[in-house]
């Protein structure tokens, strides 16, 4: 048997969308990623929703309409993908790598507000006059951080809040302030990023949405995502829009196309659903290997709306017989597709060697990242599928085990 890491719940609705689209002989932007745009505000409580090419995409616009200059700096986990702060970069601003909790793997405020003062003592490979403006916060696998706190956090140093939502859709928090649940991207940040790529929550095969309640925001995102053009790609390509258009800035080619969007009107009706199938095999993950010492699993909380978009495992370093390479390459042997989320950002060359930052920075994400696999985990998996993963895992770390006890 194999396992893929990863399986697209694609139905006949999203099919035959797609070739109603191709058919219709509207292809790049059009109604169809109108539609997609007006249903996801709704979905998520937000006012306005600009459709991109991908979360990437979403997040460089963001912080491009927040007005991120050269030499400015941004809180960014270091226990990320490599977008969340390359958009620092594009715009020639400096990320400022935090540190996170060594159980959800989220970006760790406390260490936040230790890496603030830290960077005025000039401990930091960053100027320490550079002026501080914004936090990206990212909710790994889909467990969120609160908002709340998020906020108030931005509040008392004067930032603004970019939220990566790549994986929190859908998925909420109770919050205590509002005495209700609050779900990813209902605006406490000035603008939350998602992401459909092939393997996210929902997909269009790739895309992304940036959301905000700010009309200045979204007008600007939205120019800036075709051509910094004066009128967007639905006055332009409908055919009946003025011919004339202004440039009004040097702007970007980020915009949906119709064939993606007919994807995603077909799966964000689904996606609570789809939650719904991840979280009962994570359930069911968490209750099978709740048994096995040498692994640690993934928390989760009353208070939180799981999107489960991964399901990231810690080895137990004293107590399994196999480290998290030599797991990893033997599951892959017997059929099983696993994950590394992820090599923190601060252990990557460019992060290293060009911008300066060092192991001992960020001591927790460097130790964990070490331990850290996440299982296959998609809405259609099979029982017969997670139980080959179950004895796969459980045979890898009892058969080992049992063989050292002998030995
Ligand atoms: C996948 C991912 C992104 C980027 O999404 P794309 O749609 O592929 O650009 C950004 N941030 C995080 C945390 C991600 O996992």
């Amino acid at each position: 048997m194999e396992v893929p890491f990863f399986r697209p719940s694609i139905t006949e609705a999203e099919i035959e969308e797609v070739i109603a689209c191709l058919r219709s002989g509207w292809l790049t932007t059009g109604p169809r990623v109108r539609q997609f745009e007006t249903a996801f505000a709704q979905a998520v409580g937000t006012q306005y929703a600009v459709a991109v090419n991908s979360c990437t995409a979403a997040l460089h616009l963001a912080v491009e309409a927040l007005g991120l200059r050269p030499g400015q700096v941004v809180l960014v986990p270091t226990y990320t993908f490599a977008a969340t702060a390359e958009v620092v970069r594009y715009l020639g601003a400096i990320p400022l790598l935090v540190d996170c909790d060594p159980l959800t793997f989220n970006l760790d405020l406390n260490d936040a507000a230790a890496k603030l003062r830290h960077l005025r003592e000039g401990k930091l490979p960053i100027d320490r006059r550079a002026e501080v403006v914004g936090i990206i916060p990212v909710h790994v696998a889909g467990l969120m951080l609160d908002m709340d706190e998020v906020d108030d956090f931005a509040r008392q140093y004067g930032l603004w809040v970019v939220e990566d939502g790549a994986h929190a859709f859908p998925a909420a928090y109770w919050s205590i302030r509002l005495g209700r649940w609050r779900r990813a991207g209902q605006q406490t940040a000035a603008v939350t990023c998602f992401s459909f790529y092939a393997n996210k929550t929902i997909t269009t095969g790739e895309g992304g949405m940036a959301v905000t309640d700010n009309p200045n925001l979204a007008n600007r995102i939205r120019q800036m995502s075709l051509h910094g053009l004066s009128q967007d790609a639905w006055g332009r390509y409908n055919g009946n829009g003025p011919w004339d258009y202004q440039i009004l800035a040097p702007g970007y080619k980020y915009n949906l196309t119709d064939l993606a969007a007919a994807i995603g009107i077909h799966q964000l009706p689904r996606a609570e659903e789809l939650r719904k199938r991840r979280e009962s095999l994570a359930y069911r993950y968490r209750e099978e290997l709740a048994g096995l010492e040498a692994v640690e699993l993934p928390p989760t909380a009353p208070d939180r709306v799981h999107a489960w978009h991964l399901f990231i495992i810690r080895i137990n370093p004293g107590k399994s017989p196999l480290n998290r390479n030599e797991l990893i390459a033997a599951l892959r042997r017997s059929g099983v597709g696993c994950s590394v989320h992820w090599r923190p950002l601060h252990l990557h060359p460019y992060y290293r060697d060009k911008l300066g930052w060092q192991p001992e920075h960020l001591p927790v994400a460097t130790a964990v990242w070490e331990r850290v696999l996440s299982l296959p985990l998609y809405p259609d998996m099979t029982p017969e599928e997670q139980d080959f993963v179950i004895s796969r895992l459980r045979s890898l770390l009892a058969t080992q085990s049992s063989l050292r006890a002998a030995a």
